[in-house]
């Protein structure tokens, strides 16, 4: 059973931003991305990526803020 978030392959956290911050990077999917759908389920890109559709290249995983503070600070709406 594959346990990995569905975004794993096209997600930029791992091939963009962060592609120089190793432990972070592995800190991350420790966390989240690997660590079944319990996990990836909370991560804030993947809850973006659910609701709006999208999801801005650069938030992070643990972002503190809450969907709608990130829709309006994106300019995200329920069907971007
Ligand atoms: S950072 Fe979030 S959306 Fe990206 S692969 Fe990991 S769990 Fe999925």
């Amino acid at each position: 059973m594959n346990t990995d978030c569905p975004n794993v392959e096209k997600c930029p956290i791992f091939n963009g931003i962060l592609k120089d911050r190793k432990m972070t990077t592995k800190s991350y999917q420790i966390q989240y991305c690997n660590g079944g759908e319990l996990k990836y389920s909370k991560c804030k890109r993947f809850e973006t990526k659910v609701k709006y559709g999208v999801c801005p290249p650069d938030l992070l995983p643990n972002s503190a803020m809450t969907l709608e503070q990130i829709a309006e600070k994106y300019g995200l709406t329920l069907n971007s």
